[in-house]
């Protein structure tokens, strides 16, 4: 059975995130979203806010993928994480160069924890790409049209919290 672990803060998901979800499902039979608690990045939503956010996102994936999808909230170590689920493969998704270099260290750091445990790179359609969640809360916080960048109910989630 191929587990694939895709973590992130999810501060809130974004269309960029669901765009990613939906490919992974295509690669792996269980699909565990690891939602990182990341108290020092000062999360806008908590995590309760962040995992329903996700789970709403993703109910009803699971039937059209034929992926069981499981979201996983965690506070340790990605690659401890990853034993902690069963993952072989962890995904993340790729946006431009200012991503490359930061995932380059986690690969090459991770694989001298674990080299079992390989990390898969997926790019979202052109559309999603640019989409950062820092970004939305920024258009969000100034009162712009964030419709095109995160789902509707997270988009009416920020509207409430930036009220
Ligand atoms: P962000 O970097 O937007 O704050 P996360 O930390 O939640 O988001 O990111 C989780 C994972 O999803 C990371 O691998 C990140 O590169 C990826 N990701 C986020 N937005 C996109 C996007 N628009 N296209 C592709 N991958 C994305």
């Amino acid at each position: 059975m191929r587990i694939g672990l895709y973590p992130g803060t999810f501060d809130p998901i974004t269309l960029g995130h669901t765009d990613i979800i939906k490919r992974a499902c295509a690669l792996v039979d269980r699909l565990v979203i690891g939602v990182a608690i990341n108290r020092d990045k000062g999360p806008l939503f908590d995590l309760e806010e962040r995992v329903a956010m996700v789970e709403a996102e993703c109910a009803g994936l699971g039937d059209e993928t034929g992926t069981e999808i499981i979201i996983h909230p965690f506070e340790n170590l990605l690659i401890d994480c990853a034993h902690d689920v069963g993952a072989q493969i962890i995904v993340r998704g790729l946006r431009a160069v200012a991503d490359f270099e930061y995932e380059y260290q986690m690969v090459g750091m991770n694989r001298a924890m674990d080299s079992s445990v390989e990390t898969v790179f997926l790019m979202a359609e052109a559309r999603y790409q640019s989409i950062a969640s820092k970004l939305v809360k920024e258009i969000a916080r100034l009162r712009g049209d964030v419709s095109c960048f995160v789902p509707e109910a997270v988009e009416a989630a920020l509207l409430e919290k930036l009220r």
